[in-house]
């Protein structure tokens, strides 16, 4: 088998897979090697899809409070926590088929088992039971991915120190939940947990929740996070965590605006970032050396070891699985003499699935004027939307910063219903580098939320209508 492939694809999560089905159009024979019983990777078994399942839950949980302002009458909402669990394993069970599917379309063989490079720049691969085999191939590519950092000196025990893989499968709600690190997944969690009726302590070293998101989203975001009951506390660096196992309680330092401090939770959620997979690949024989925990790699993400290619978080940011995709495909492409490009990382969405959402893609406000750029903002508050009043959802704001020499559109960032949907018109709209009024010109349809890009577009230059 190993003579007739021209490109071992390690790991096989949206990257892997992106880039193996691509090269695998592109004309390439390819295998793909997964250590786990299903592929997908950690975005659909143990991230991106069964958090959004439990989110959604989540979502329908809040309207079905607010059923009496809907005119609906409902007898007594509760909920059933194995089956809320259950719901978002049956979600990734049946996308995780779909992928095997995919791969045996476009003829990527999967080898089960762990892969590591040789010396000699093969790839061993060794299966849970049985012998390793050798796959010799032109080109491999590294789609290992990442897994969840710690704190130095905190250990993520899984029981009462948890990463967000034990806090989307918990066998019990638990009472008090203690979040360390306000990002992606402390806020995401937060939401969840909150909604369900968990005392959240959700802790944020920066000033607000989300860094380096814009700051009017992030606090449309804490004001949603403390209405569900979520004690916000920013500006708090975590220095420690103690457990007891027979007291069933972590305790979480802090250092705070008046000292050190802690709090105390049944469990305490580490969600401070992601550590690259980079372990256990045999790289340092080949003499690559990861930078601060990234694979260094050039445009076509080769690393300085010919033929051996990475993407994914195993590069370093934006860690996101729609980057990892975008990097594979572009890979494959780099492979094949056919290149799309590097993807701008400016150019890639952030979403958040919170309630409400936050979104955002291209450049904040703050990060056009650090770069001395004259902005023009325009925002839309959904209060004015007629579709969001409707559908009773009318908390958030869509805010689009132009450039105020050429009137182009440098960055958005959406906070409130639908926002992870609607950011897309303005990533197309920053990809073909769209005016103000090119946006504002465009008929959106009436009642819609995307009008609200159009209102604030026209916004930004005093030509909105409806506000
Ligand atoms: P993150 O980098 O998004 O956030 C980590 C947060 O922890 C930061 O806000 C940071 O300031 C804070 N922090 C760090 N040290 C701290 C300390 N000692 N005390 C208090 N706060 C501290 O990382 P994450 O939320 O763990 O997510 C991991 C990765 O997964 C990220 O790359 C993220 O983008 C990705 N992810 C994305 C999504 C999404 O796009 N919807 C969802 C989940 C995860």
């Amino acid at each position: 088998m190993s003579d007739s492939i021209d490109l071992v694809v390690i790991g096989g999560g949206p990257g892997g897979s992106a880039a193996a089905i691509r090269a695998s159009q592109l004309g390439l024979r390819v295998a793909l090697v997964e250590a786990e019983e299903r592929l997908g990777g950690t975005c659909l078994n143990w991230g991106c899809i069964p958090t959004k399942a439990l989110l959604r839950q989540a979502q329908v949980l809040r309207l079905l409070r607010r059923a009496e302002e809907f005119g609906l009458t409902t007898g007594e909402i509760g909920h059933d926590w194995q089956q809320v669990i259950g719901r978002s394993r049956r979600v990734v069970e049946e996308l995780s088929g779909g992928v095997a599917a995919l791969m045996r379309k476009n003829r990527v063989e999967v080898v089960r088992g762990r892969g590591r490079l040789t010396p000699s720049r093969e790839v061993e691969v060794v299966p849970d039971d049985g012998d390793p085999v050798r796959l010799r191939a032109e080109r491999v590519l590294l789609a290992t991915g990442g897994r969840p950092a710690s704190l130095p000196g905190v250990e993520i025990d899984g029981e009462r120190v948890i990463s967000s893989r034990e806090a989307m499968v918990l066998p019990q709600r638990p009472d008090t939940l203690v979040i360390i690190g306000a990002g992606a997944i402390g806020v995401e969690f937060a939401s969840f947990y909150g909604a369900f009726g968990t005392r959240v302590v959700l802790l944020e070293a920066e000033a607000q929740v989300l860094p380096g998101e814009d700051p009017e989203a992030a606090t449309v975001l804490t004001a949603a996070l403390e209405a569900d009951g979520v004690e916000v506390r920013t500006g708090v660096r975590v220095t420690g965590v103690k457990t007891t196992s027979r007291a069933r309680r972590a305790t979480v330092a802090f250092e705070g605006p008046e000292g050190p401090a802690e709090v105390k939770g049944e469990r305490a959620l580490m969600a401070v970032g992601v550590t690259a997979n980079a372990g256990g690949l045999g790289l340092a024989a080949l003499g690559l050396r990861a930078d601060r925990g990234r694979v260094p790699v050039d445009d076509d993400y080769q690393t300085p070891v010919p033929g051996v290619y990475a993407i994914g978080d195993l590069i370093g940011p934006p860690q996101l699985a729609h980057a990892a995709s975008a990097e594979g495909a572009a890979a494959a492409e780099a492979m094949a003499g056919q290149g799309r490009g590097r993807p701008d990382p400016a150019s890639i969405p952030r979403c958040i699935y919170s309630e409400p959402e936050v979104a955002g893609v291209g450049l904040t406000q703050a990060q056009a004027e650090e770069q001395g750029i004259e902005v023009k903002v325009g925002r839309f508050p959904l209060i004015a939307s007629g579709r969001a009043r409707a559908s009773g959802d009318a908390e958030g704001l869509i805010k689009l910063v132009f450039g105020a020499r050429y009137g182009d559109l440098l960055g958005a960032v959406i906070v409130g219903p639908e926002a992870t949907e609607l950011i897309a018109e303005a990533g197309l709209a920053l990809a073909m580098e769209a005016t103000w009024e090119e946006l504002a010109h465009t008929v959106h349809a009436h009642p819609t939320l995307s009008e609200g890009l159009m209102e604030a577009a026209a916004a930004a230059f005093g030509q909105s209508i409806n506000i």
